[in-house]
């Protein structure tokens, strides 16, 4: 593939879709800045737990204002490092995956992480975005718009897949009841709830491989650099 134009790919869809595997790879290939914005909302989240605040909006907001999270992408993994500290491994428990989705609801929250994360689709002409909001809110102009879905069973397969490689036990109905909770808070929540951009294009990844999936997003950015 020759280099392509520096284009901004928004690409959103439930836990599980398959969003960060694929969103890595492409970004890889075309040589993109890769962001996953599930990470600073779990980062918020692990900080709150932190200080005992999970339940006092005040202060999480405040944490969500004044921490420097910064996003690294090395090798395949993002790390995620606060004010200097390596939180990387923390920010991917279930425990974390249980509060998260109360967090992202809170307005003020959403309004300091988009803005960091609009500032870094701004730094880097082209760049691969991942999250719940992307295509309808953090970056409404860009120039492909991904939806990913798959069906719950799969999703929940995954995850308990990712959690077994990383020594975690924990069983399958627990990934799926907390992926099944995620689904409900993150879109029916008030403000920039998981809904496909008008201008999304739906891709169901129950049945094809991480190979395939990169391939039709790839295909689907050749297209939008053609035009
Ligand atoms: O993508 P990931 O599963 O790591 O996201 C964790 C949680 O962060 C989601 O369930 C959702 O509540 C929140 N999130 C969000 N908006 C984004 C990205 C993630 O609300 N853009």
């Amino acid at each position: 593939m020759t280099m392509p134009k520096r284009l901004i790919v928004a690409i959103d869809g439930p836990a599980g879709s398959g969003k960060s595997t694929s969103a890595k790879f492409v970004a890889k290939k075309l040589g993109y800045l890769y962001i996953d914005t599930g990470a600073m909302y779990r980062a918020v989240t692990y900080l709150a737990m932190e200080n005992n605040v999970l339940q006092d909006n005040e202060a999480v907001i405040k944490i969500a204002k004044s921490s420097d999270i910064n996003l690294k992408f090395i090798d395949g993994v993002t790390h995620v490092s606060v004010d200097g500290n390596d939180i990387t491994d923390k920010i991917r428990t279930p425990e974390v995956n249980s509060n998260v989705s109360e967090i992202s609801k809170i307005k003020e929250v959403r309004e300091a992480l988009v803005e960091k994360q609009q500032e870094y689709a701004k730094r880097n002409g082209g760049v691969v975005m991942e999250g719940r909001d992307i295509g309808t809110v953090v970056l409404p102009n860009a120039d492909v718009k991904i939806f990913l879905t798959a069906s719950i069973e799969e999703r929940a397969k995954r995850r308990t897949k990712e959690f077994e490689e990383k020594g975690i036990s924990i069983s399958l109905k627990e990934v799926e009841d907390n992926i099944r909770q995620r689904d409900v808070i993150d879109s029916t929540r008030d403000v920039s709830p998981l809904v496909k951009a008008p201008d999304a294009v739906e891709v169901d990844t129950s049945r094809v491989t991480i190979e395939q999936q990169v391939e039709i997003i790839l295909g689907l950015i050749k297209k939008a650099w053609e035009n």
